[in-house]
C-alpha cells in the first residue's frame, strides 16, 4: 500500500517540500492512467474494486455543487490515500453524469432520502458533505449514524448548537469528524504560520484580512435561513481562521460593524458587507472585513521587523506573497487533495487530524460572536 505522509509541521520546511515532490510524482501518474474517460457499470466496479484493494479510503460527496464538482472530485483523482466512492444528489441528472464521467458504480449513489442505507456500503469510509450551510448539521449526524467517518465543508454550521449536535454524534458513533480548511495545506498560508507564529520578524502588531467577491442574485449564500449570514459566513471565515493560525493564538475580543446596503433586495436577509476587529493577546489588533458587493482577497501582517502579506490570498491556486526579504514562492499544490489525504492518513494511521469539529465549532462561536458585536454595537469578550 502506497501512503503519503503530508507532514506539514512548521520546523520541517524542507521534509514539507519533499512530500509536495513525492505527491506531485503521484498526481502526474495519476492522472496520465485515470483520466477523465467515460467508465460502464463493469469498469467503474473494477475501479472501485482496485482502488480498495490498495488500501485507500472511499469518499462518497454529498452534494454536487460548484465546489463537490469543480474541485473536490478533480482532486480525488489526485489523491494517495482516498478516493471518490460514491456520490449522494438529489439530481438523477447529476448522477448520470457522474457516474460516467468518474466511474461510480449504480450501487454507490444516493439520493437524500435512502442516504441512510450508506451504513451498508463497505466501499465508503468517509462522508464529506458539500451542501449549503443548514444543511451540514443534519447530513453530519446522518453520516455519522450511519457509521462513516465525515468531512464537512466550511462554516460547520450556522449555530454552536448545531455544532455541539454534530461533535456529539461523532463521539458517540466512535467517528472522526473533520472541517474542509484547505489552506491549512498551502505552501503560502504555512509560510505566514511560520512567519507569525515564530516570529521571524518580531512580535506581530498588527493584522488585516479581507475577503469579498459579487454574489449573484437568488442563491441559497443570500438566504440567512440557508447560509446562517451573510459574507461572513462564507468568507469572512477564512479571515477568522487566518487570524488564529497567523497569530498561533485565538482572540480576546471583537467590536464590529455592518456596512451600508447599497442592493438592499439583494440583502434581505444578510449583510452586504461586514468590518471587525478583533483584540488578539500581545495587544495584537486584527481587522477583518467580507462583502458580497465588492473584490478583496488579502492577508497583511504588520511585525516589529517588517511587514508581510499574500494577495491574493484566499484562492486555490495562484497565491502570491511578499515579506520584508522579496517576493515569497512555493510550488503549486492541490490544496484540496492534500487536505483529504492527510485526513485519510490520519484515519489509517489512527492520529489524530488536524482539523477537528472543535475547531469547526470554535470559528462558527466567533462568527455568532461578531454578529453579536456587529448587533448590539458593544465590545463581545470572547474567553
Ligand atoms: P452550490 O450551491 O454550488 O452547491 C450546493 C449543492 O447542494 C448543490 O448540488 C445543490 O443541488 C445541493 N442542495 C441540496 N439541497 C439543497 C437545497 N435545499 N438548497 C440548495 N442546494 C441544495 O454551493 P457550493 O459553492 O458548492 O458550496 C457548498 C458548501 O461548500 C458550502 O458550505 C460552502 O461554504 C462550501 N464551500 C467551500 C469552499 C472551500 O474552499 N472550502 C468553496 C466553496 C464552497
Amino acid at each position: 500500500m502506497k501512503l503519503i505522509e503530508s507532514s506539514f509541521k512548521l520546523h520541517s520546511r524542507r521534509k514539507f517540500i519533499y512530500d509536495l515532490g513525492i505527491a506531485s510524482i503521484g498526481i502526474s501518474t495519476l492522472s496520465l492512467f485515470s483520466g477523465f474517460k467515460s467508465h460502464d457499470e463493469d469498469s467503474s466496479k473494477e475501479r472501485i474494486r482496485k482502488e480498495k484493494a490498495s488500501g485507500k479510503l472511499g469518499i462518497a460527496l454529498v452534494g454536487l455543487g460548484s465546489y463537490a464538482g469543480g474541485q473536490l472530485a478533480p482532486a480525488l483523482s489526485e489523491t494517495s490515500n482516498c478516493f471518490l466512492a460514491g456520490i449522494v444528489t438529489g439530481t438523477p441528472e447529476k448522477a448520470e453524469t457522474w457516474k460516467t464521467k468518474y466511474g461510480i458504480p449504480a450501487s454507490n449513489i444516493y439520493d437524500y432520502k435512502n442516504f441512510d442505507q450508506i451504513k451498508n456500503n463497505p466501499d465508503i469510509d468517509i462522508v464529506y458533505v458539500v451542501l449549503p450551510n443548514s444543511m451540514h448539521a443534519e447530513y453530519v449526524i446522518r453520516a455519522a449514524q450511519a457509521g462513516k467517518h465525515v468531512i464537512c465543508e466550511k462554516p460547520m454550521a450556522i449555530t454552536v448548537d448545531d455544532c455541539d449536535k454534530m461533535i456529539a454524534a461523532c463521539k458517540k458513533a466512535d467517528r472522526i469528524l473533520g472541517v474542509g480548511y484547505r489552506l491549512h495545506y498551502d505552501p503560502y498560508h504555512l509560510e505566514m504560520m511560520r512567519l507569525g507564529q515564530q516570529k521571524i520578524h518580531g512580535n506581530i502588531k498588527s493584522m488585516s484580512a479581507g475577503f469579498a467577491f459579487n454574489a449573484h442574485k437568488g442563491q441559497w449564500r443570500l438566504d440567512k435561513a440557508m447560509a446562517g449570514g451573510g459574507p461572513l459566513m462564507d468568507l469572512g471565515i477564512y479571515c477568522v481562521q487566518a487570524f488564529c493560525y497567523v497569530t498561533g493564538q485565538t482572540p480576546l475580543s471583537v467590536t464590529a460593524k455592518e456596512g451600508p446596503k447599497t442592493d438592499p433586495e439583494r440583502f434581505a436577509t444578510v449583510e452586504q458587507s461586514l468590518t471587525w476587529q478583533f483584540e488578539m493577546p500581545g495587544g495584537i489588533k486584527a481587522e477583518g472585513f467580507s462583502s458580497y458587493a465588492d473584490s478583496r482577497n488579502t492577508l497583511k501582517v504588520e511585525a516589529e521587523r517588517g511587514a508581510y502579506e499574500l494577495t491574493p490570498a484566499f484562492n486555490y491556486g495562484g497565491i502570491r506573497g511578499k515579506g520584508p526579504d522579496g517576493n515569497l514562492s512555493f510550488p503549486a499544490v492541490n490544496q484540496q487533495a492534500l487536505q483529504m489525504d492527510d485526513f485519510a492518513l490520519s484515519l489509517i494511521r489512527k492520529r489524530p487530524v488536524r482539523l477537528p469539529g472543535e475547531m469547526g465549532k470554535r470559528d462558527v462561536a466567533y462568527l455568532q460572536a461578531i454578529y453579536q458585536a456587529m448587533r448590539s454595537g458593544q465590545k463581545v469578550m470572547l474567553k
